[in-house]
């Protein structure tokens, strides 16, 4: 439900994220939703529980293709395993940041840890900019990133830079992605007049620049003020993404980032090959190479 309406009509700009199923895990995709594809190069936002995994149970995302963006993973609680083309093997865990760069075509695979345990977090995604899109994939783990004291908590810095903390993830435009874990109170946060924003509540509930946002919202500020008001109402967690307007119309289908549907198509017909040599064959189209992974690689949907 959204929050109810404000004297000035602004819950507007308040809306659910809606339950999706991401390999046998449900999750809660905040972006795109019509009316907001982007905010920045911020294109896609899946919150991933709180849920339960166990030794047989949990997140399984079998090999699958990315191009044209970056992912983004980032815990509360729990690990995952990344395994990719590029021969990256890595688990991660909360506080740590994956960045995997798709460029011209990357296969990844993820999956939670065998045991039992929770498993909350979220996973973004970045467009990339026309000058870097058709580029080299690459994939980096920070294992540590930038924290800052703000009024009752403290700040994680995933993505650019806040309050003189700057992040070491390489992103291609100015964007910022900020990770807030804050006691019951009042504070400000400065933002850039040149950036469009939203915050989305991982947990908790929180009256923000006046309207409410509860747990698994995401409220629009592409409009905004120079100076944002976090009112938490309970301990929050919540994320502040920002960036400068891509202005590049994008086609995302499936997995795909790109500016055609017949890109798009090309794309497809390469994972195609991919899943149909088995993923072991050395003749795959080259930009789709072998994952390791024990989960068998994920078909497109069909493009219609
Ligand atoms: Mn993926």
């Amino acid at each position: 439900m959204a929050a109810p309406p404000t004297p000035d009509g602004t819950s507007a700009r308040v809306h659910d994220a809606r339950a999706a199923d991401v390999g046998g895990f449900t999750v809660r995709r905040a972006l795109p939703r019509v009316g907001l594809r982007t905010v920045g190069a911020w294109c896609f936002a899946d919150h991933m529980g709180p849920e339960v995994v166990t030794e047989t149970s949990g997140l399984d995302v079998g090999p699958h293709p990315h191009i044209g963006l970056q992912t983004v993973t980032w815990l509360v609680e729990g690990s995952i395993r990344h395994t990719d083309s590029l021969g990256s093997d890595q688990l991660i865990r909360p506080g740590q940041l994956n960045l995997m760069t798709a460029g011209h075509g990357i296969v990844h695979a993820e999956e939670s840890v065998r045991a039992r345990g929770t498993l909350h977090g979220v996973q973004l995604w970045i467009a990339q900019p026309e000058q870097t899109r058709h580029g080299p994939s690459s994939f980096s783990h920070l294992a540590e990133l930038p924290v800052v004291d703000v009024e009752h908590g403290n700040a994680t810095v995933m993505i650019g830079d806040y309050a003189r903390a700057e992040s070491a993830a390489a992103v291609d435009t100015p964007l910022m992605g900020v990770d807030f874990d804050l006691q019951a109170g009042a504070s400000t946060h400065a933002l850039r007049s040149d950036f469009e924003y939203a915050v989305y509540v991982v947990h908790g509930r929180a009256r923000v620049d006046g309207t409410v946002v509860a747990e698994g919202q995401l409220l629009d500020l592409r409009r905004h003020p120079a100076e944002l008001l976090v009112e938490t109402l309970e301990p929050t967690r919540l994320l502040l993404l920002g960036g400068l307007p891509l202005g590049e119309p994008l086609t995302m289908w499936w997995n795909f980032v790109g500016r055609s549907r017949e890109e798009i198509a090309t794309a497809a017909t390469d994972w195609a090959a991919y899943v149909d040599s088995g993923a072991s064959a050395s003749d795959v189209v080259d930009r789709f190479a072998t994952v390791t992974s024990r989960i068998a690689p994920i078909p497109a949907p069909t493009l219609v």
